[in-house]
C-alpha cells in the first residue's frame, strides 16, 4: 500500500488504525443499526494516491454504499489521508476477499430487525433489472426460460381463466381485484409457463419494472443463506424493491416457519407498496394445509385460478404446436395416440413427443404409428404401473437393513426413524396418495407427522450428499 508522501509503505497496523477510526465515526453519525445493515460489511483495500478503494460482498451493496454514504465517506476519508479526492467502490472477488487487507468490523453479528425500507430505485435495479446482465443475478433470482412464453402457451378450455388473469396482470401489474394472482393446479399443468410468461411481458412491457421470480425453494435456501450469512437485511431490501415478485411452488414453504414468516411480511410490504406479487402451488389457498390462517386469508385476497386437468383436446393442440414449433412433420394419427395414452400432464406429453421426433432425426425415418410403441415402450408403461406405499416400505427397509415392521413401530432411534422419513417422502413423490391417508400407512401417525417428514428429508437432501443419492437411488429403483 503506497501513499502519495511516502516510499516506504505505511505500516498496515497504521492503516488499520485509520480505517477503524474512519468507521468508528461513520457509525456515530449514522448511528448503530444503519452501520449495521450497509456499512458493516466495507473492506478497505487500499489508499493509493488520490483515491481510496473500499470494497462490498455484493453488487447491490456496492451501489448502496456509494449512493447514499459515497460523499460522507470520502470527507471522513480526507480526515484521514488528506490528499484523497476519490473514493472508488467495487464488489470484491473471492481473491480480493481472501487477501483480506484490512476486514471489516470484526464481530459479524446477526440481525433479525426489521429492514429500513429502501426508497431509491437505482439500487433496486442494479440487481432485478434483466437488461444489466450481471452474473450476481443469478445468485437471488432465477433465470427465466426464454421458451416459456405466451406465444407459446396453448389456451383452451382447461386453462383459459388462469391464462386470461395471467394476461392481465402481465398487462396492468398490481390491478385492484388480481393481486395476488394465486395461480394452482397439479404438476406439469402450466404454472410455471405462465409465470414465466408474465415475467417476460412485464419486461417487454415495463421494462423500468424490476421483476423477480424465484422459486419457494429458493426463497427457503436464500433466507436461511442470509441468516447464516448475517445478511438478512440486504436480503429484505432485495425482495421488497422489486416491483413484482412472483414465488413458485409455494407448497415447499409448508412446514418451514421461519421463513413462511419472512414470506409473509415481503408479502404485505409488497401489496402495501402497490406491488404486485404472484404466486402458485399446488392446491388452492384454502386447501394448502400447514400455512397459518393470515397469509391463506392473504394469498386468497386477489384471485384465485385454477389449472384443470388437461382434456383430450387441448393435449391434442398442446402437440399439434410443439410439433410445428419443432419443425417437423407428425402424422395427426401419432399425436391422436399421444393424446389418449399420456394423459397424465404436459411435461410428460411433451417429453414424449421430443423422444419420437429424436428418434426419427436420428434415424431418418418418418414417424408412423409403429414407432410409438418402440420408442415410448418404457414410457407408456409406467403410466400404466402404480408405486403402492407397500412396495415403497419394502424397497427403503430392503436398502437400510432394518424390518419392514420398523415402518409401522413406534420406535424412535435415528437408525429406523432416518429411513421411515424417507419412506414417507417417497410416499409422497411417487403415488398420489393424501397426507392422512399416508400417515395411516405408517402405524397410524399423524398427517403433520408425514409433512414434517417430508420437509426435513428435502432440507437434508442439500446438506447430506449420501441421503440425496440414497433418495435418488430409491426412487429410480421403484420407477423401474
Ligand atoms: P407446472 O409448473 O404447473 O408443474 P410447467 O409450467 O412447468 O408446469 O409445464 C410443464 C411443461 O409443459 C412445460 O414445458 C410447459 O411449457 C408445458 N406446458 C404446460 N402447459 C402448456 C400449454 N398450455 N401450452 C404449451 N405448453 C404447456
Ligand atoms: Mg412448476
Amino acid at each position: 500500500m503506497k501513499t502519495e508522501t511516502g516510499n516506504l509503505p505505511p505500516d498496515a497496523g497504521q492503516l488499520a488504525a485509520q480505517w477503524a477510526r474512519l468507521r468508528a465515526r461513520l457509525r456515530d453519525e449514522v448511528g448503530e443499526a444503519e452501520y449495521r445493515n450497509w456499512l458493516r460489511q466495507m473492506v478497505l483495500q487500499t489508499v493509493e494516491g488520490e483515491v481510496v478503494l473500499i470494497t462490498l460482498p455484493s453488487r447491490f451493496l456496492r451501489d448502496w454504499v456509494r449512493d447514499h454514504y459515497g460523499d460522507r465517506l470520502r470527507l471522513l476519508a480526507q480526515a484521514e489521508w488528506p490528499q484523497v479526492k476519490r473514493m472508488d467502490f467495487r464488489v470484491s472477488t473471492a481473491a480480493q476477499a481472501a487477501a483480506q487487507p484490512v476486514p471489516s468490523d470484526a464481530q459479524q453479528e446477526v440481525d433479525f430487525g426489521m429492514p429500513s425500507e429502501p426508497s431509491n430505485a437505482t439500487a433496486s435495479r442494479a440487481f432485478a433489472n434483466p437488461r444489466q446482465a450481471d452474473p450476481r443475478d443469478g445468485e437471488w433470482m432465477a433465470p427465466l426460460d426464454q421458451r416459456l412464453t405466451f406465444e407459446s402457451f396453448v389456451v383452451g378450455k382447461p386453462n383459459e381463466f388462469a391464462h386470461a388473469c395471467a394476461r392481465r396482470v402481465a398487462e396492468r401489474p398490481a390491478m385492484a381485484g388480481f393481486n395476488p394472482l394465486f395461480l394452482y393446479g397439479g404438476v406439469g399443468l402450466g404454472k410455471t409457463h405462465l409465470m414465466h410468461a408474465i415475467a417476460w411481458a412485464i419486461r417487454a412491457n415495463h421494462p423500468e419494472r424490476p421483476v423477480a421470480y424465484m422459486s419457494a425453494e429458493k426463497f427457503m435456501y436464500r433466507f436461511i443463506g442470509a441468516l447464516r450469512g448475517g445478511n438478512t437485511m440486504e436480503f429484505k431490501a432485495q425482495l421488497r424493491s422489486v416491483d413484482v415478485l412472483m414465488i413458485d411452488d409455494l407448497q415447499f414453504l409448508i412446514g418451514k416457519d421461519n421463513t413462511q414468516e419472512e414470506f409473509f411480511h415481503t408479502f404485505n410490504a409488497l401489496v402495501d407498496a402497490g406491488k404486485q406479487i404472484v404466486v402458485s402451488a399446488d392446491k388452492s389457498p384454502n386447501d394448502l394445509s400447514g400455512i397459518e390462517d393470515r397469509l391463506r386469508t392473504r394469498l386468497g385476497g386477489g384471485i384465485v385460478a385454477d389449472l384443470h386437468a388437461t382434456t383430450y383436446e387441448l393435449r391434442l393442440s398442446i402437440l399439434q404446436a410443439k410439433a410445428q414449433q419443432a419443425g417437423v412433420e407428425v402424422p395427426l394419427k401419432v399425436l391422436e395416440l399421444l393424446a389418449h395414452k399420456i394423459a397424465s400432464n404436459v411435461r410428460d406429453l411433451e417429453g414424449a413427443l421430443n423422444r419420437l421426433v429424436a428418434h426419427s432425426k436420428l434415424f431418418g425415418r418418418p414417424l408412423t404409428l409403429d414407432t410409438v410403441p418402440e420408442v415410448l415402450n418404457d414410457l407408456l408403461r409406467t403410466h400404466e404401473r402404480r408405486i403402492t406405499i407397500d412396495d415403497i416400505q419394502r424397497k427403503v427397509a430392503e436398502h437400510y437393513s432394518i424390518r419392514m415392521t420398523d415402518m409401522f413401530s413406534a420406535r424412535r432411534a435415528r437408525a429406523v426413524a432416518r429411513p421411515r422419513q424417507v419412506a414417507m417422502f417417497l410416499a409422497k413423490q411417487l403415488t398420489s396418495r393424501s397426507l392422512p391417508e399416508i400417515g395411516r400407512r405408517f402405524g397410524n401417525r399423524d398427517h403433520t407427522t408425514v409433512m414434517h417428514a417430508v420437509s426435513r428429508i428435502t432440507e437434508l437432501m442439500v446438506e447430506d450428499r449420501v441421503l440425496a443419492e440414497d433418495v435418488t437411488l430409491l426412487r429410480k429403483m421403484l420407477e423401474t
